[in-house]
């Protein structure tokens, strides 16, 4: 373990790259260690502000990029935040320096004295995540939760104890920038069309998924998706010998490689080894998530339980006991007996796909946003299947409307003409689903506030007519 000995603490002297929540995280935790911490931004000044202030009271310095060459000579390592790319040119120029970057989930590894259970995928990251730290806490597991989920990982690594657990989600981009990362229970949830305005390729970002179990080793678990194409394809034959960690399969229906799948309406588990009668955790119909897609979520985060060696009892409780996080499928409202769900979380077409196949009854969907460069004819399919309408709003409206046939299109140029629309064309009974599909950065900061702002004119709607 010789790569773990890097302290990040006394003698050395630190750069950290992005100042957002994670990177400043990383600040205080370095200077606690003891680093001397420079931090970079390429962000305005001014927008940094409120960052910088708190920077200067931890001891760290902010070196503008333009002046980063002046202090890499002195320089032993730098840290990527998570929202960085290696592409990023600050980085190439710490690079040409020869100083070593490391992402923030690395570091975070390497300070750690905890075991870490790694989730990631294209969809489904922090459902999952957090439904696995349920799961532990409620076995009375002490468990931590990190990443991309809201806390920055590193906070949490960093005061973990070795009696602990670190759930953490973990995206494409930060595994780019891995070099010892291992976490001892790793887990692929899909592999699905994103983020391909970074990615030559499906190939090149489903490379970067893979890391996730690169450094692990026949001591650690591997938990994947028999039935995405991707991933499943290392189940068996040639692709088997690339994951170096003990796998374990879920999927929606008993197969050969399956561990733990549904058969009829019940979650099962067959143990692959010893005693082979499969055992029944718990029927699909308890789990408190709409969705096919949740089922996978919750095979994930229980298989994880299982092999981390929870009773099935207690695993059956917590998802039990879990509820749907905000704008990710989450009812908001029943107005009229129209139900209005908040899906705003759903930025690819497959989620979009995902959220219009959980519901048995008309959908008035609300779509559209920043478009990253992705295919809308599976969605476009999915809509004349299952929508009524599709009131389009942002930048990929139009191309999102190429891909629809069937169902009627109406254009929106606000979030609150979508929502008065979308309540005008729906019946009692129906459901009004904001599941965009795209990004939000064309009208909104983030998917967070896209989703507010839809609850606020729902809200608003309501009160008009109330
Ligand atoms: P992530 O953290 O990977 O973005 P989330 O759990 O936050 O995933 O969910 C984001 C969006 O993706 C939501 O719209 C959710 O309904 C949808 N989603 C969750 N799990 C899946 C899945 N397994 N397949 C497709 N879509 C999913």
């Amino acid at each position: 373990m010789a790569l773990k000995a890097d302290a990040f603490g006394a003698g050395e002297r630190v750069v950290v790259i992005g100042l957002g929540r994670s990177g400043a995280a990383s600040c205080d935790v370095l200077r606690s260690r003891g680093a001397t911490v420079f931090a970079t931004d390429e962000k305005d000044p001014s927008a940094l502000r409120g960052v910088l202030g708190e920077l200067e009271r931890s001891g760290a310095t902010f070196v503008p990029p333009a002046e980063i060459e002046r202090i890499a000579g002195e320089l032993t390592s730098a840290i990527l935040s998570p929202g960085v790319p290696l592409t990023n040119p600050i980085v190439r120029r710490i690079q040409a320096a020869r100083i070593p970057v490391y992402s923030e989930i690395e570091v975070a590894y390497r300070i750690c004295a905890a075991p870490i259970v790694a989730v990631s995928g294209t969809k489904g990251k922090t459902t999952t995540t957090a439904l696995i730290g349920e799961l532990f806490r409620h076995a009375a597991r002490k468990t931590r939760v990190g990443g991309n989920i809201g806390n920055a990982l590193i906070a949490e690594t960093a005061v973990a104890t070795a009696d602990e657990w670190v759930i953490a989600e973990v995206s494409s981009f930060q595994l780019e920038a891995i070099r010892a990362f291992k976490p001892r229970i790793s887990a692929l949830l899909n592999i699905r069309p994103d983020h391909l305005d970074r990615y030559h390729s499906m190939e090149e970002y489903a490379e970067a998924k893979f890391r996730i179990f690169a450094n692990q080793g026949p001591g650690d678990a591997f938990v994947g998706n028999l039935d995405d194409p991707r991933i499943g394809a290392m189940a068996e034959g040639d692709g088997a010998s690339r994951i170096p960690a003990r796998a374990y399969w879920f999927g929606l229906s008993p197969r050969r490689m399956t561990t733990l799948y549904v058969r009829g309406d019940r979650i099962t588990y067959a143990p692959p080894t010893g005693d082979p009668r499969p055992v029944e955790i718990m029927p699909v119909s308890e789990i408190p998530l709409v969705g096919e897609h949740n089922v996978a979520n919750v095979l994930a985060a229980l298989l994880v339980g299982i092999v981390a060696g929870i009773d099935p009892q207690k695993l059956r409780e917590g998802v039990r006991g879990f509820h749907p996080l905000p704008h990710r499928l989450q009812p908001i409202a029943t107005q009229n007996g129209v139900l209005y769900v908040d899906d705003s979380k759903s930025t690819n077409p497959g989620s979009v796909i995902a959220a219009l196949e959980s519901f048995d009854r008309p959908i008035v969907l609300i779509a559209g946003g920043k478009s990253k460069r992705t295919d809308f004819r599976a969605m476009g399919e999915a809509i004349d299947r299952k929508a009524k309408a599709a009131v389009l709003i942002g930048e990929a409206a139009d191309e999102i409307a190429g891909a629809i046939l069937a169902a009627q299109i109406v254009r929106a140029a606000s979030m609150d003409e979508a929502v008065a629309t979308a309540r005008s064309l729906a019946r009692e009974g129906d459901v009004v689903l904001l599941s965009p599909g795209c990004a939000s950065f064309d009208m909104f900061a983030s998917a967070e506030e896209r989703g507010e702002t839809f609850g606020r004119a729902v809200a608003s709607e309501a009160a008009l007519r109330g």
